[in-house]
């Protein structure tokens, strides 16, 4: 059986603790390999090698630290295919789909390269009689990342661009459902010549996560999971006066006006909901149609697009649509979900529950499911499923869609399908979600944009990459300095203003 050990300072690490978490390759259902699950004395000692490794890589000037991120892109380019297929084999995604989860990391760390520019201070001369005043942005110190299962290659190279750039060390703890790649990213910013101990990849769960949360020595955390433990690690971070950043969950409504171009929105549609089996958290799991008439045109439209869609394992070729979940309990809670929503009324038209896949039997795999006709009140609708499962409430008007998707308590993404302009500048201008899509399914800024949700699904207030993620890694420090030039004030007791 293969161990997915630590990576503490530049090498791998076997675990002493005497805990693993099982690895799956959810396509067979089969354990693939044992990963180590770090104790509290574990994590602390990693946290402190890295507060050594820190000083010398937070005093390298910002040009070299930006040289790392340079051989680091061409190095994720030259292993691309080799982590795809990891990636692949641990979270059940189509290797295409795995490879875009490492193109939109690499994204920023190719944005990260303009580390020197990002970090410039600003200064101003004669502030005063020979007066001179300057802010820079100076690293944290030690900061963690803690990653969710979904996009194991894309999260956390998100969280190590902006903050190796900006000089600080970090603590990783990626998923442990597929822990593998961390690792190869790790082993790679090694071979981009980033000193070891700077990046520490710590596997575990709770305990690890607890001793990340209660270190006096970790400034900084940024999350991306679900919402109960975003806001958990939010509060608990916040308690011991760090800094953080936690991304949650979603429930993302497209809206379909009567004026779209009803066979792009379906094709957008089937992409969005149902690619990566639905686990993404831009993923479009709710339809919108405005009117009864676009709503019935649209269900037509989208059931036989839903009914081809080609399920099965990545090794099964490229015209796989998509695979697995990613745990058979991953796959046991959108069954039972999706059997609330029949309970509660909503009309099941494609029916996703008793798919299974010849060979495949014990994989975690589940067909693709639509609704029509929920209503807010039902499970289906105010739950993230987290699966291939789109469901469709009807609204009367565009002010009803638009209440919709703003009285819901996710606000990450959402997408507008219309050919009215005027429409589409309302929506994006009034609706209180972080991302928002005209005619455009999955509007993922790109990386020298941020990313980030509203309401329940972000806690903090800046967003990842981008400018952001640069303000978020730094703290400013602002200094005020005149050099004796024969000027003789005196002492002065009140605040001056600098005339
Ligand atoms: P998760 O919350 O189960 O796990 C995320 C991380 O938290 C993992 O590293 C895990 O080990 C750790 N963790 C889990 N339980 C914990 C606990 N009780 N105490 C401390 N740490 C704990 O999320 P997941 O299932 O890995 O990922 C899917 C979720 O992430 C979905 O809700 C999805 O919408 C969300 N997500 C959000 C974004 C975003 O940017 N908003 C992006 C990707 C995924």
């Amino acid at each position: 059986m293969r161990s997915v050990h630590h990576w503490i300072d530049g090498k791998e690490a076997p675990g002493k603790s005497g805990r693993t978490a099982d690895v799956y390759n959810p396509a067979t259902g089969e354990v693939q390999a044992k990963v180590d699950l770090a104790s509290k004395a574990e994590m602390d000692a990693a946290i402190a090698r890295a507060a050594e490794a820190q000083v010398g890589w937070g005093a390298t000037n910002p040009q070299r630290r930006a040289r790392v991120m340079m051989k680091m892109v061409d190095l994720l380019n030259r292993d691309m295919d080799k982590m795809a297929e990891v990636l692949s084999s641990e979270h059940g995604k189509t290797f295409p789909d795995a490879k875009g989860d490492i193109q939109r990391g690499l994204e920023v760390i190719e944005y990260s390269i303009g580390a020197p520019q990002l970090l410039k201070g600003e200064f101003i001369d004669g502030a005063g009689p020979g007066i001179d005043m300057y802010s820079m942005r100076q690293p944290l110190g030690v900061v963690a990342a803690i990653t969710p299962f979904n996009f194991p290659a894309m999260i956390p190279l998100w969280k190590l661009g902006p903050a190796l750039a900006s000089g600080n060390a970090v603590i990783l703890k990626p998923s442990e459902r597929d822990p593998t790649v961390p690792n190869m990213i790790a082993a790679l910013f090694k071979e981009a010549g980033l000193p070891d101990g700077v990046l520490q990849v710590v596997h575990g769960d709770k305990e690890a996560v607890d001793a990340i949360l209660d270190s006096e020595v970790i400034q900084a955390v940024g999350f991306v999971g679900s919402t109960p433990i975003a806001q958990y690690i939010y509060e608990r971070a916040a308690a011991t006066g760090k800094r953080a950043q936690c991304f949650g969950g979603a429930k993302n409504h497209a809206i379909i006006m009567p004026d779209a171009d009803l066979d792009q929105a379906a094709d957008a549609l089937v992409g969005a909901a149902y690619g990566a089996a639905g686990e993404r958290c831009m993923a479009l799991s709710v339809a919108v149609p405005v009117g009864e008439e676009t709503a019935d045109r649209l269900i037509e439209k989208l059931v036989p697009r839903i009914e081809k869609l080609k399920v099965g394992p990545y090794t099964a070729g490229d015209d796989v649509d998509f695979g697995p979940v990613v745990t058979a309990a991953a796959k046991k809670n959108i069954l039972r979900l999706v059997e609330t929503g029949v309970e509660q009324g909503a009309k099941l038209v494609v029916d996703g529950r008793d798919f299974s896949l010849q060979g495949y039997e014990d994989g975690f795999f589940v067909g693709p499911s639509l609704f029509d006709h929920a209503t807010p009140d039902m499970d289906i609708y105010k739950t993230e499923i987290f699966g291939p499962v789109l469901t469709t409430i009807r609204a009367k008007t565009y002010d009803e869609a638009l209440k919709l998707a703003m009285d819901h308590e996710y606000g990450n993404g959402t997408a507008i399908f219309t050919r009215d302009g005027d429409t589409a500048r309302d929506f994006a201008s009034r609706c209180n979600i972080g991302m928002v899509g005209i005619n455009v399914p999955i509007p993922v800024p790109l990386a020298y944009f941020t990313f980030g949700g509203w309401k329940k699904s972000g806690f903090g207030d800046l967003n990842q990459h981008g400018p952001d993620a640069f303000r978020f890694y730094t703290r400013t420090k602002t200094v005020t300095s005149r050099w004796p030039s024969g000027i003789k004030e005196g002492a002065a007791f009140n605040f001056k203003a600098m005339d």
